[in-house]
């Protein structure tokens, strides 16, 4: 349900954002201000490492605790089969993990209409700190998105764990977030809707553009302070950056192209196992290519330095034929965010600039 239309802006955000070392021993004092029963959604790959600290943290502030591993895909049922797992609807959700796992603790708090507390274990995204879910299909193609009424009460976000996650994933984060400050410019140039179904808000612009800043000054150094395993002064800027900044950035500024993309993507064969993130990468040099302007030198200067995709090669999936790429194209300007152009984009607009992206790529690598 939407309460908002383009006759207003709207601004929203977590109740309370929270990050440093040893943060997740907070989330126990977090989720005694909301309920004293609590249930925890949690990725299964990684139970081991953070039911037993929230746990301890949630007993020593009186607060019962049930845990939900989740694992595998995230469908329109996830809510409802977690939901069956349980006897009463809980007061709290707490979701820790990656992408899945918060929006799986999502899609229940939304059925249960509770309390909600995220506790991201990777910056792979920036599920974290938004009302927003994202469900699948079996073919791991995006069929849904999920709003909660609310954005989470708590995001709780312990920058210790997060240096320990694989490298892979703080790429995909990266890809995600550095697309927010051309997406927010687009929507406001437009005159777009965002996620709230609003005009996009001027402060939400300025963090996507400061979130886009902070990542090109921050983002070399935290990628080195993750081989060392250190939480640095650059990694904790990154990680802000991404979970925070990007949250807030597109919910109240606006996605464009490269989201609108993400639903055209999967089609490809073989791409349903691409990371959003590195979904978004790409897509973002295609934008590019669409709105007829280079990228920014410092920008492929950093996908270079970390791995970011600058080519459907890249990706691995080149030598798409024209029919694949067509069906990618007719999926993503069926998507809403692709409105939050300058202009109305046509298919075949979309897939010439895939393949100018691609030979550009190409070219550029020969006489290298
Ligand atoms: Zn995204």
């Amino acid at each position: 349900m939407e309460l908002f239309d383009t006759r207003v802006a709207v601004f929203g955000a977590p109740g309370r954002y929270i990050q440093g070392r040893g943060a997740i021993h907070l989330v126990g004092d977090c989720a005694a201000t909301i309920g004293a029963r609590a249930v925890l959604v949690v990725d299964a790959q990684i139970r081991h490492l953070v039911a037993g600290l929230i746990g301890e943290s949630c007993k020593l502030a009186s607060v019962e605790i049930t845990v939900l591993p989740f694992e595998g895909e995230l469908t329109r049922q996830t809510g409802a089969d977690l939901r069956r797992l349980l006897t009463a609807d809980p007061t709290l959700v707490i979701a820790a993990g990656g992408g899945r796992a918060i929006d799986a603790g999502k899609a229940l708090a939304s059925l249960s209409d509770c309390g909600l507390i995220t506790v991201p274990t990777v910056a792979s995204n920036d599920a974290p700190t938004s009302k927003n879910f994202v469900l699948y299909d079996e073919r791991h193609r995006l069929v849904e998105v999920g709003h909660l009424l609310r954005n989470p009460d708590f995001v709780v976000v312990d920058t210790e764990l997060l240096i320990s996650a694989p490298k892979n994933l703080f790429r995909a984060g990266l890809g995600d977030a550095l697309a927010k400050k051309f997406e927010a410019d687009a929507c406001m140039a437009r005159g777009g809707t965002t996620l709230f179904m609003a005009r996009p808000t001027r402060l939400a612009q300025a963090i996507a553009s400061h979130c886009y800043d902070t990542l090109i000054s921050a983002a070399p150094g935290a990628w080195r302070s993750l081989d060392a395993k250190t939480v640095t002064e650059d990694f904790d800027a990154a990680v802000e950056a991404m979970i925070l900044m990007a949250g807030l950035g597109f919910e109240s500024g606006g996605l464009s192209l490269p989201h609108a993309m993400t639903r055209g993507i999967p089609v490809l064969p073989g791409a349903d196992v691409v990371a959003h993130g590195l979904q978004v990468a790409w897509a973002l040099m295609v934008h590019f290519e669409v709105l007829g302007v280079e990228p920014p030198s410092e920008l492929v200067e950093l996908y270079r330095l970390t791995g970011l995709p600058l080519s459907l090669a890249d990706l691995g999936l080149s030598e798409q034929t024209d029919e694949a790429l067509a069906e990618l194209a007719e999926a993503t300007v069926g998507a809403r965010h692709v409105h939050n152009l300058p202009f109305s984009l046509q298919p075949s607009a979309l897939t010439a600039a895939i393949r100018r992206v691609e030979e550009r790529e190409t070219n550029r690598r020969k006489s290298a």
